[in-house]
Formats: structure tokens, C-alpha cells, sequence
């Protein structure tokens, strides 16, 4: 058995009612709460326990829409949209044709580095060749779900050979209670048509598991499919069966009204990635209208527009531009915001157990994170609630421990599970050998 407590003057709960214990302790037994409450007497002493002091302890962030080893390109796209078939076009696919697997894993562990670095627990992930770096998320310590990436554009022989990899994937990964398997189809209807749904759907179904995609991002899909079937896109992936699913759909940009009753009540989450929405200039993600209608959302970086892995920050962009958009103030509570960063994400990730994961409460998974109190720069206590502070004014970059399932990824500030300049340096000669035969875009 192992046991740790953590001890801190604050300790944010992620509850409903927004509860933050002063000086409270949290018990974490084998990876899972086992205990949370206030010290009632002197802080316990013994090689178990860990006082943090004058922190914020809260639950560990979720990232539910990114692609890992695509740090090896950040900063290439500047300039160019992602969020349409020709900029992905232009700027990523003559890199990807370039791209061997032994060039994927150091940008991976950038990746898996960063996230840690900046209060990230959880994460889910999409690209092709998962199997060349799923060992390297193993050995970081997070939890993660990687759906494998299927783009369906390059004729019947490669379409088949990218499904034949994927599920050659999902059979073979060991099991483990952190990282799990997806099914990453990249776009329906922009480059997975209808043979590769109705496969990839057998795939997910065959093995239980769920399905990770862009979606709505241009509108592009909607356009294919009301000319082509005569209804919206979301419309027909009801009636294949698609939303009775685990689904991820990342970004929806253009999901409007309509397309939110449908999703309403159903396992599929949208994934919110404002600063790549604000980069490309593409509408925000109906977050407000989303939840009113009753539809999970989460929070992702995704990967090459928005330069930091800092879910934080991304919770600060969701809530400006949530409110510029709508030109009223509030839009978004804070509290609402950590819910996508926390509890929300673990709802869309975890689709094996109906948990109270992303919380700081007895039976939910030991992921926290601990941040300093004053690198909040926190306003007069009266004036300003800690969830305004966390979310308008924290840097996850700032944590001081993070921790996986009762396990130390971060701490007093340091990485423990990866070499981050390491990885950095190898990632610098991985870039220069991937481009040494071609120009790039800048
Ligand atoms: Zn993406």
C-alpha cells in the first residue's frame, strides 16, 4: 500500500458549490482519495506527509484535445489558418510526409513536459503512428487516452493501411490504468467519407472504446453533407450511430443550435481550443449555449496556433473572448471554467466509470496540483474569489507539485518523470533533419 498527505492552507474542492477548505489535508491511498478534511489540531508529522504551506491545492487539469509530437513543429503555422483543409494542407501535410516515427518522440516528451510543467494531469491525444511514441507517455506518468489518427484522403489503399494500423494499436496495447486507446478519425466528411465511419464506428464499437475528431471547424462537413444527404453533418452522424458513442468532437466552432439539441444528453463532449479559434479567426466555440443545452464541454490547447501548454491560460482566453463575443460581461464563471478544465474533461476522457473524477473528494483519482498562493496575485480576500484568481490570474507554469495517481510528476517546482532540456535539444536536431531536404513556410 502507498499512502501520501498533502497539506495545505488551501485546498479547492471543484465541487459544485466551489468549496475551498482553509488548512485542510488530503489523504491519497493507492492512487485514489481516500480522505479530505480540515486539520482540526497541529499539522501531522511523519515521512508521509507533505505540508505545502501557503498553496492552493486543487484537482489536475485536463487537456481534452491536443497532438503531442506536434511541438516539433510550433511556430511553423503562424501566419496560416489550421482550422481550414488548405492551411493544414499548405503548412503541416508536407512535414507529416517527411515525418519518420524516430523524429516523433523527443517532441512528444516536449509535449508530455510542458503539460506537467503547467498543471496538466490528464490528457487526450490524436495523431497517426501513436505506436511510435505511446511508450514515452507510459514512462511520463500522466493519464492519457491516444486515438490513433485515420485520414481518409489519399485513395482506397492508404485509407485501409491507416485502419489496419489503427487497430493493430488498439489490440496490441498493454493494459494499463492510466493510458488507454481511442479511435482518431481526423475529419468526418472533409477526409473520412462514409466507408471510413462506418469502419471506424466497428472499430470503437468492437473494442469499447470511443472516437476523437476535429469537428466544425469551418463548416466544411455540413456543407458535404446537406449536399450530398440532404442534412447537417451532426444529423448524420446520428443516424449512423456516431452520437450514442464516447465521442470527442474538438473545436465545433460552427456547431449552432440545432446540432446542441441533438448532442444534448448524449455521451459526446466539445473541446474549446480559444486561443487556435482566436489564431485562425475562426467564431469562438458556443460554450455558453453549450451547457445551457445540456452538452459536455472541455478545455484543449490542440497544438501548433496556441504556443503554451498552459491550461490557464487557456480557461483566461475562453473567458474573455466568451464574453467579447457576446458583448455582456460574465458570461462564463469562473467556477464553470475550472469545471471544464477539471471535472469536465475527466467526464469526456473517462468514459469506463461514472465517477466523481476532477474533484478533490474521498473515491475520485489522486491527480492534484498545488500552486503558490501568491503567484495568484490575488486581490483583497474580500474583494476577489479564489476561482476568479485562478482563473484570471494563475500561471500553470507556477505549480509546485503535480501528481498522477498519488505519483510525483512535479515537484517543489521540479520535473521528475522527464528530461525536458534533453528533450528540447534533441527536438532542435529532429527539426533540422526533418527540413533539411525541404523549404518551410514562415
Ligand atoms: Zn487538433
Amino acid at each position: 500500500m502507498t499512502r501520501v498527505v498533502l497539506v495545505a492552507d488551501t485546498v479547492y474542492l471543484g465541487d459544485e458549490a466551489g468549496t475551498a477548505l482553509t488548512r485542510a489535508a488530503v489523504e491519497i491511498t493507492d492512487g485514489t482519495i481516500t480522505a479530505v478534511g480540515p486539520l482540526t489540531g497541529p499539522t501531522p508529522v511523519g515521512p508521509d506527509i507533505v505540508d505545502l504551506g501557503d498553496q492552493v491545492l486543487m484537482p489536475g487539469l485536463v487537456n481534452a484535445h491536443t497532438h503531442t509530437p506536434m511541438t516539433l513543429f510550433r511556430g511553423v503555422a503562424d501566419g496560416y489558418s489550421l482550422l481550414t483543409l488548405e492551411g493544414w494542407r499548405t503548412v503541416v501535410l508536407p512535414l507529416e510526409q517527411q515525418l519518420s516515427t524516430d523524429l516523433m518522440t523527443a517532441a512528444v516528451e516536449v509535449s508530455l513536459a510542458e503539460m506537467i510543467a503547467s498543471g496538466t494531469t490528464y490528457f487526450a491525444d490524436q495523431y497517426f503512428a501513436v505506436e511510435a511514441y505511446d511508450s514515452v507517455v507510459r514512462s511520463s506518468g500522466l493519464r492519457a487516452e491516444l486515438a490513433y489518427g485515420i485520414i481518409g484522403l489519399s485513395g482506397r489503399e492508404t485509407r485501409e493501411a491507416s485502419l489496419a494500423a489503427a487497430e493493430a494499436f488498439i489490440e496490441n496495447a498493454p493494459l494499463d490504468p492510466l493510458v488507454h486507446s481511442w479511435v482518431g478519425p481526423h475529419a468526418f466528411f472533409v477526409d473520412n467519407q462514409l466507408e471510413n465511419i462506418e469502419a471506424e464506428m466497428a472499430l470503437a464499437m468492437n473494442h469499447g472504446i470511443g472516437l476523437h475528431t476535429h469537428f466544425g471547424t469551418s463548416g466544411a462537413e455540413d456543407q458535404v453533407c446537406r449536399e450530398r444527404f440532404g442534412m447537417g453533418a451532426l444529423a448524420m452522424l446520428d443516424r449512423l450511430g456516431v452520437l450514442d458513442r464516447p465521442l470527442i468532437l474538438a473545436h465545433a466552432n460552427t456547431v449552432d443550435q440545432e446540432g446542441l439539441g441533438l448532442l444534448s444528453g448524449r455521451p459526446v463532449t466539445l473541446v474549446a481550443a480559444p486561443s487556435v479559434a482566436m489564431m485562425s479567426g475562426a467564431p469562438p466555440t458556443p460554450v455558453r449555449a453549450a451547457l445551457d443545452a445540456g452538452v459536455n464541454i472541455a478545455l484543449g490547447t490542440d497544438s501548433l496556433s496556441s504556443n503554451s501548454a498552459d491550461l490557464f491560460e487557456e480557461m483566461r482566453t475562453l473567458g474573455k473572448v466568451a464574453t467579447h463575443e457576446a458583448r455582456r460581461p460574465s458570461v462564463l464563471s469562473p467556477r464553470e471554467l475550472l469545471g471544464l478544465a477539471t471535472w469536465r474533461g475527466h467526464r469526456a476522457l473517462d468514459t469506463r466509470s461514472d465517477t466523481s473524477n476532477g474533484r478533490i473528494v474521498a473515491g475520485a483519482v489522486g491527480d492534484l496540483i498545488a500552486l503558490p498562493a501568491a503567484s495568484l496575485h490575488r486581490g483583497p480576500t474580500g474583494a476577489q474569489t479564489l476561482e476568479a484568481a485562478l482563473v484570471y490570474g494563475a500561471s500553470g507554469f507556477n505549480s509546485s507539485t503535480v501528481m498522477v495517481s498519488g505519483r510525483f510528476l512535479k515537484r517543489d517546482g521540479e520535473l521528475l518523470s522527464v528530461d525536458l532540456g534533453g528533450a528540447r535539444e534533441k527536438r532542435e536536431l529532429d527539426f533540422e533533419r526533418l527540413t533539411r531536404s525541404q523549404s518551410v513556410p514562415v
